[in-house]
Formats: C-alpha cells, structure tokens, sequence
C-alpha cells in the first residue's frame, strides 16, 4: 500500500535517470566518457538508498491517539495526553548534549566505576509527572540527589542533559548485569510534554550510542528487561515500544548512512503539520509535504502525502 503511493514519482524519476545515463554512454564510447558514467551510476545509487530512506519515514498514514503520563505526586497520579501523531522527519542537526556532570563528591551519585565493556543502552522514563518535572530540573536535582540512583543522560521534548560520563557505571537498571554493562538514559516525561518529540530526541540519542559502541538495535533495552519493573511505563502502557525502536532505526540509517546529506522538511499543509513533521490539529485527514536533500553538490525534491488517522 505504502508503495503504491509513494513510488510512482520515484520510479518516474529513476527511469528517466537511466535513460540519461545510457543514451550519453552509447553516444561518446570514449573511454574517459564511459568512467564518467560509472561515476554517475555511482551517484545515482546513493540517491536511491537516499529514497528507500525516504520510504521508511513516509508513511501512509499518521496516528493520533491518547495515552497516559504516570506520577507519584499526589495529582498527577494518571496524567491523560494525547499524541496528535507525526512523522519522524529526519536531519543531521547536532545532538545539542548540554553537560551536567555531577560533581565526583557526590559517590551516591558517582560510585566512581568504569564501565569495562557496553553491551546495552537502557531506556527508562520518569515517574514524576507534574509539569515542572522537566529534564533540566531533573538534571539540576541529580547534583544533590542523596539516593544511590544515576544514569547518563536525562531526555524531554526540548533538550538533552549528560549527568555521568559515558564510560562510567550509573545506578539505574536494578541488576548489576544491566548497571555494569549499561548506558542509562531518563526520559523526563512531564504534564505536558510533546511525547513524540521526546522519542525522537532519545532516539537520536540512542543511536548515536549505538554507533559510537559498535551496538545493534537488539541492544537497546527496557529497564524491565533487566529487573521486570514496569519502566519504560508510558511507553509500554501506551503500546509504542515497538514505535520507539523503529524511530531508533530510522536516526541509525540516517546517521551511519548520509551524514553527508543535508535533509531540509517543509509542510505544505501549515496549517495541519508544520516544517517538523507535527501533526497541529487532529480535525484534517490528510497532510503534503516536501523533503528537498542536498548531496555531493546536487539537489533534489520529493513531495510526499500521508492520512492522518485518530486511533481513539
Ligand atoms: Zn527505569
């Protein structure tokens, strides 16, 4: 189904890439010409891998649905939220990690251990669902923190926080298997919070992670994986687990694959999705796009269209 939507113009352009490629190969049969036109068969297979990347962020259709926060303060109990749906448009823009390194007195915090090998990247999320609860209070909260709990970076839909070093050990899987060998990442999930853009940042994140560790999607972990605590608990509640790895995948592809290529969105619906692929209002039922990709000194642009569907 998907790609009967999104490859008409794909194929379209392709076969008329060929023909270009052969009518100036046939004509010259110089030596020289013919090595040019393996470079530009070359070229024009990286644009290729470049559109079957484009086919794994397009999608058919945009969910939107409702899902719960979960807090322990009293009030924020069972937060409800609603994801308005999106599409996880994808750049190459900096990671942005602001430093936040806890200081070494603080050996509940820092037990001072290296990690001798990383095997696993951990995903939690926060129990603390009151709107302040954000990952630059929850950053700045670790400093003092007097319980032995830690992680390495803290997520929400704005920003990215380290509070250990990479190569050290954190308190936070509940198993000395999943601590030991484990990067722990917090997303702070707070009343109010843009949950898709959250996911998006920790995946980012987490591939990131990956690449730098020589790690494979099978080696991002949920805290229950390790200690069977019901954490990450909005994503699980919510189903989206399986969508949260997906978003891995697609930052992995893109970082290991074009970190040469410049992806720039652009709604053509302003008023239903904006330039980052989010869904503005639930009440439309579909939404174009463009996606223009700058690679070796070319450009090229591809419009895309999706339906947008509410689950509940
Ligand atoms: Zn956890």
């Amino acid at each position: 189904m998907k790609k009967k939507i999104i490859f008409p113009l794909l194929v379209l352009l392709l076969i008329l890439c060929a023909c270009a490629e052969d009518k100036s190969f046939f004509k010259d049969g110089a030596l020289a010409n013919q090595e040019t036109t393996a470079a530009d068969l070359e070229a024009e297979k990286r644009w290729e891998e470049l559109e079957e990347f484009l086919e794994m962020i397009v999608q058919e259709e945009i969910k939107t649905q409702k899902f719960y926060l979960y807090g322990s303060e009293p009030g924020y109990e069972k937060v409800p939220a609603t994801n308005l749906g999106y599409l996880p448009f994808y750049t190459n823009e900096d990671l942005g990690i602001i430093e936040e390194i806890v200081p070494l007195s603080n050996t509940l915090v820092r037990p001072g251990k290296t990690r001798e090998q990383t095997k696993y990247i951990v995903i939690h999320n926060t129990g603390m669902a009151s709107p302040v609860m954000t990952a630059s209070r929850l950053s700045r909260s670790l400093h003092n923190s007097t319980r032995q709990a830690s992680w390495h970076f803290t997520v929400d839909d704005h920003e990215i926080y380290q509070q250990l070093l990479l190569d050290e050990i954190g308190w936070h899987a509940g198993s000395p298997e999943g601590n030991n060998y484990g990067i722990g990442i917090e997303m702070a999930v707070y009343q109010g919070i843009d949950m898709n853009m959250a996911m998006r940042r920790t995946a980012k994140l987490v591939a990131w992670l990956l690449l730098e560790y020589g790690l494979e999607i099978k080696d991002v972990k949920r805290h229950y994986d390790f200690s069977g605590k019901n954490c990450p608990q909005v994503l699980l509640e919510a189903g989206r687990w399986e969508e949260f790895l997906r978003l891995v995948e697609i930052e992995l592809h893109g970082q290991k694959n074009f970190p040469d290529a410049e992806f720039v969105w652009e709604t053509l619906s302003p008023e239903i999705m904006d330039d980052e692929g989010k869904i503005l209002s639930s009440a439309a039922s579909s939404v174009r796009y463009r996606v223009t990709i700058s690679l070796d000194g070319k450009k090229r642009s591809y419009e895309f269209g999706s339906l947008i569907k509410m689950m509940i």
